[in-house]
């Protein structure tokens, strides 16, 4: 078993600095503010040579050897050239589309998930926890399985049939608490965990964050070294786009690249609590409550953490857009006729990308990456609104039918 390697590492409070041992339990610092895994040497690690990307960029890693026994084949997702199509949608000639959608459980959350896995098993801790309506719900069931952990999840009891479904089989306990406000049953859980000692994974603590950290290690070797100038990230609770970025900046630290990506926060306009305060320039989090959007993956209201974010979006100068209810779905179905099937939170990145092309703030041949999070599979509601070509007939007609279609 691979220990955490706390006399090495330890995790800072990303805006006041404070300091914390590596296997704290609760994943925000006691001010609320996110933590950051943070290396105590300034020695800088290196890429060596191994058979999977975890080995070979282990030294950026809190762990002393990856422990790859609860992998399920996370990563390793297709880079993919947009096509014509959708380069003549966004207007850019140089986008890139990063997969995420091709993980084990269909949104890039594994990533993540297995770094807090190891976690939980060199604690030797017997249950883990989140809180979640979907994504984050099924992929820490699945890990949890694999790793032999007891998995609990936290739904409101809003949450649609067809996303607990995948959770149970994996065989967690679904907890589906009734509470109109689900900012406030998530709090209470959190308290709740502190007393219980139960880590409750959340979708911005560090370690997760460093799971996502190899999303930029893996475009890094894709691109050959080369740095996109965007990354468009849909954004809630902010882990993604915060863990991308870091592994782009330890990179940077080790001296293997000499400039930053600038990230692109999207969030749907419905519920922008980062999106608004970056685009008006201001420092803090707008608090979105009542959030009604299609891209059920992007509902975070009043995200932990996201102040940092916004300091970031500032310090780095990071473009945010919002979306509305109808460019989403128009993104959807643009991807879906290019043959990429995302679910509405995902297609966001493409809409935002048209606009900060219209704008002028993305050239046509700057290089972007579009991060495609999860899978169309995972929302079945949505279809309601999409136009279907469905052309019924009887045996009779069919051949009828068939050619009036025809081209
Ligand atoms: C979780 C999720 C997001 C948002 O990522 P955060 O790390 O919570 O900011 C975006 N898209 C999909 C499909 C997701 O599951």
């Amino acid at each position: 078993m691979s220990m955490p390697d706390s006399e090495r590492y330890r995790l800072i409070s990303t805006l006041s600095g404070e300091a914390y041992p590596l296997d704290r339990l609760e994943e925000f610092a006691g001010s609320g503010e996110s933590l950051e895994v943070s290396r105590v040497s300034s020695r800088q690690p290196e890429i060596h040579p191994g058979d999977h990307l975890w080995e070979r960029f282990a030294g950026f890693l809190p762990f002393d050897e990856p422990e790859l026994s609860v992998s399920l084949g996370e990563g390793d997702t297709p880079l993919l050239p947009s096509g014509a199509f959708l380069s003549e949608y966004t207007g850019s000639r140089n986008l890139w589309l990063k997969n995420e959608t091709m993980n084990p459980t269909w949104s890039f959350k594994d990533r993540g998930t297995l770094t807090t896995m190891w976690m939980s098993r060199a604690m030797g801790e017997k249950v883990t926890a989140t809180i979640s309506t979907g994504n984050m719900g099924h992929s820490v069931a699945a890990y949890a399985a694999r790793a032999g952990l007891q998995a609990v999840v936290f739904i409101p009891d809003f949450t649609p049939r067809e996303k607990i479904m995948p959770i149970a089989l994996h065989g967690a306990h679904i907890i589906r608490v009734k509470a109109p406000d689900y900012a406030a049953m998530k709090k209470q859980i959190l308290e709740m965990a502190g007393r219980l000692n139960l880590r409750i994974v959340s979708g911005n603590g560090p370690l997760r964050v460093e799971g996502y950290k190899l999303t930029a290690f893996e475009l890094y070797e894709q691109m050959r070294g080369e740095v996109p100038d965007f990354i468009l990230v849909p954004v809630s609770a902010c882990g993604h786009v915060r863990g991308i970025f870091k592994g782009y900046r330890e990179l940077y630290e080790a001296g293997y690249i000499q400039q930053l990506p600038r990230m692109v926060v999207v969030q749907a306009s419905n519920n922008a609590p980062l999106a608004q305060p970056i685009q008006q320039g201001k420092r803090v989090v707008i608090p979105f409550t009542q959030v009604d959007t299609i891209a059920e993956a992007i509902t975070t209201g009043n995200p932990m953490g996201g102040d940092e974010i916004i300091d970031k979006a500032r310090r780095f100068d990071w473009p945010a857009v919002d979306v509305s209810e109808a460019e989403i779905l128009e993104s959807q179905a643009a991807l879906a006729r290019a043959g990429l099937f995302v679910e509405p939170a995902s297609a966001t990145t493409l809409s935002a990308l048209k606009k900060l092309i219209g704008r002028g703030t993305v050239k046509p041949a700057q290089k972007v990456v579009a991060m495609l999070t999860g899978s169309g599979l995972k929302d079945f509601d949505v279809f309601r609104h999409h136009d279907q070509q469905i052309h019924d007939c009887e045996l009779h007609n069919m051949e009828r039918t068939l050619e009036e279609i025809m081209p």
